[in-house]
């Protein structure tokens, strides 16, 4: 493998780029401290993803205003399973996408349930609470400005008429001019809605990720692995993956029954398109440094020679930049 000719040398000048990335760390230890040992703690990373879609429909509501629909008479209505969606299809293992897609044929006239069709309502202010078709039409309020009399006394004994109520002393509903009735927002007084229903079609890779690390390695997060570039030991696409097997090992048939067994769960509203599995093998290097009683590790991973440390000794911050693990030392 590729890193297995890395030299003492190299291997400095991958730690020394490293720690030159960081303001605040020091390049002693990197230049300057001897190479005790450089150990081999490959990694393999095991991956099922579960490519699903998912499809409900989505039912909207509209004021009918008349005017032509397209309804089942122009065609048949499908179930959103059978609609011919292969045009929107993405790739396979796509993260994510999603669609909306109008059913043909599926519009629907429906009474307005909120009016009884009525297009009006009983007003909310001056019939609240009223059965629709009782209603009492001229309902007034008592004026607030002149209590009810029409008109306004003043401090030398004169009364002025009202100008509030033009001297009548009630005043008519200010929500609907004392008809009884306002117009139904639901249907906007047509009477009737337009009911559409769209198919909600949504396309995912449900990923089930493991990492199998040796003792060596175990110190590092998965993500690392993850991120890593590493050789495909097997790449298996099926309906729905088994385990793979390798005649050679039975660590590898193990760890892959593991990662096949992690599987992520199906929604109900979904089905499985394809599956995949892969495992893969990740180089790792576990290389430590020490000078006088001192020593620390870092790793070396994947073709791209990333470089993972965690507790490099020449760290100098002064709690003003973003190295906590200072901190916690
Ligand atoms: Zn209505
Ligand atoms: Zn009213
Ligand atoms: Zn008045």
């Amino acid at each position: 493998m590729a890193q297995d000719v890395l030299d003492e040398v190299e291997i400095r000048q991958l730690l020394i780029d490293h720690v030159g990335h960081r303001c605040c760390w020091g390049s002693r230890p990197a230049r300057t401290w001897k190479i005790t040992s450089i150990e081999d703690c490959n990694v393999y990373v095991g991956t099922l993803e579960t490519f699903i879609e998912e499809r409900d429909t989505v039912t909207n509501k509209e004021p009918y205003d008349g005017g032509k629909i397209d309804g089942s008479d122009k065609g048949p209505v499908l179930a959103v399973w059978e609609l011919d969606l292969r045009s929107e299809f993405p790739l396979l293992f796509v993260p994510e996408k999603e669609v909306m897609v109008k059913i043909p044929h599926s519009e629907v006239i429906e009474k307005c349930l909120d009016c009884e069709s009525r297009g009006e309502i009983p007003c909310p202010i001056c019939n609240a609470g009223q059965e629709h078709g009782f209603y009492k039409a001229n309902q007034m309020t008592r004026c607030s400005a002149c209590h009810g009399r029409g008109l306004l006394a003043h401090q030398d004994g004169s009364d002025t008429v009202c100008g509030m109520c033009s001297g009548k002393g009630m005043l008519p509903c200010i929500a609907c001019g004392s008809r009884g009735l306002v117009t139904c927002k639901t249907c906007s007084g047509y009477g009737s809605l337009l009911a559409k229903s769209t198919a909600h079609v949504r396309w995912k890779t449900l990923s089930a990720r493991k990492v199998s690390a040796t003792r060596g390695a175990a110190s590092v997060p998965d993500e690392v692995f993850h991120r890593a570039q590493g050789i495909q030991l097997c790449n298996i696409q099926a309906y729905q993956c088994t385990p793979a097997f390798f005649a050679d090992s039975y660590q590898l048939n193990q760890f892959s029954s593991e990662v096949v067994a992690s599987r992520l769960p199906v929604p109900p509203s979904a089905r499985v398109i394809s599956e995949r599995h892969i495992i893969s093998v990740v180089p790792v290097i576990r290389v430590t440094m020490a000078h006088r009683k001192q020593c620390f590790s870092f790793y070396v991973v994947g073709y791209n020679r990333d470089v993972f440390i965690r507790d490099y000794p020449s760290k100098f911050c002064w709690g003003l930049c973003c190295c906590f693990e200072w901190l916690r030392n």
